[in-house]
């Protein structure tokens, strides 16, 4: 099947189990699908824009509804939709960070947190993590102390990823929060890998701002996201524009500069709208999320010399491996090299490992069912015996 211009329709999903890190949480439900097409237009969700004129302010369809919805949901007083999670740590960057100001990461921080504090002139210093690469609030109070000593300035915002990208950690973001509050610093709880994946209570957590990732977490169209805050934040970040014309006085009312006036304008909203429901649903059974992941697991480490580099028991399905003193083995002398892997999941029917990494690499079983979760541990075992790593 073709779309014309040359592009071919993607069938990754249909045809395949895809355990690619990133686009587990993120593949679309039927509702979502059908959003897509009927909202597909540019502006599709201005039919019905009256005054005043915002899109978190209209009702059909329901827009405005959404907003409260997801911001009791995750416990927070305001949200708004933004083009993926990096836009919302951006406009939270440019609200609050100046010209030189210090900004904590972690030594685990996604690189979008990164640029959106270079944008906004801000220096990044990073709470290193542990030796079993955790980020603890002891490291976070030494960090701040280090910053005050070093830039003669307290930090004037802390992101914390929840789970971060590279292991799936889950990390006690509570404590971690409890430690930036005493310093006055506000927090952004980074949820691109929770938000609509588990549950997230951002009034219990402290944070100043939660953040999350339509495409990543939410069985949401790209780019999409939320945003959501505080009522002692939304003020500030969600401020109203104060510009005028010379020529023509013109004002522009409530639009706010941050979301530079409106953000999501069709199919990435209603999109994000039509899934909310089993999104809502879906983050109380993360235990079976878990389970399925744990099946995958143990038959990897059946493999003698394959090791877990994320933290076991796991809490997030996002897991990193150590397979150097196994299937990379096979690498050395296989005539497909590192290919020969990826090949033969490919083979059989999986995909979204990264093609010829057979040292370290990253996968995703979240949203997959019991049965499939069985049927990848059978695939790990079955090419560890056809190339001999239990025969040794
Ligand atoms: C994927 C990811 C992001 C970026 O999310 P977008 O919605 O694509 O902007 C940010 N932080 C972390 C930890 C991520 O894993």
């Amino acid at each position: 099947m073709r779309c014309g211009a040359g592009i071919e329709a993607r069938q990754v999903n249909e045809l395949f189990i895809n355990i690619d890190p990133i686009q587990a949480g993120g593949r679309l439900t039927a509702d979502a699908m059908k959003a897509v097409i009927a909202y597909g237009d540019g502006y599709s969700v201005c039919d019905n824009c009256r005054k005043p004129n915002r899109l978190d302010y209209i009702n059909k369809p329901p827009i405005a509804d959404f907003h409260k919805d997801v911001a009791k949901w995750l416990n927070m007083d305001d949200v708004r939709t933004v083009p993926g999670a990096r836009r919302g740590f951006q406009a939270v960057a440019q609200t609050y960070v100046g010209k030189g100001d210090p900004v904590l990461l972690t030594s685990l921080s996604h690189y979008t947190e990164f640029l959106a504090i270079e944008e906004a002139g801000g220096c990044v210093r990073e709470i290193p993590a542990n030796e079993n690469r955790m980020i603890t609030p002891e490291a976070t109070a030494v960090k701040i102390e280090e910053v005050k000593r070093e830039c003669k300035k307290d930090p004037v915002l802390a992101f914390i990823d929840h789970v971060d990208y590279q292991y799936g950690n889950m990390h006690d973001v509570k404590a971690i929060t409890k430690v930036a509050r005493q310093y006055d610093i506000p927090v952004v709880y980074n949820g691109a890998y929770t938000v609509g994946i588990l549950p997230v209570d951002g009034k219990d957590i402290g944070a100043d701002f939660v953040v999350g990732s339509g495409h990543k977490s939410m069985a949401a169209p790209a780019p999409s996201g939320i945003l959501a805050v505080t009522s002692e934040r939304s003020g500030e970040v969600f401020r109203t524009t104060a510009i005028e014309g010379d020529v023509t006085k013109r004002k522009f009312g409530i639009k706010e500069p941050e979301m530079m006036g409106c953000t999501l304008m069709g199919a990435t909203l209603v999109g994000m709208m039509a899934s909310f429901p089993q999104v809502k649903e879906r983050v109380k059974h993360f235990d079976r999320e878990l389970e399925n992941n744990r099946i995958v697991l143990e038959a990897l480490l059946s493999i003698s010399g394959t090791k877990i580099l994320s933290q076991y028991p796991r809490k997030h399905t996002l897991t990193r491996m150590d397979t150097v003193a196994s299937f990379d083995k096979v690498a050395e002398t296989h005539k497909k090299r590192g290919y020969y892997f990826s090949n033969a999941l490919e083979e059989k029917g999986i995909v979204g490992i990264i093609p010829g990494a057979t040292k370290v690499w990253k996968f995703n079983t979240y949203g997959l069912t019991t049965k499939q979760a069985q049927y990848l541990a059978e695939a790990f075992i079955a090419i560890a015996s056809e190339n001999g790593l239990f025969s040794q």
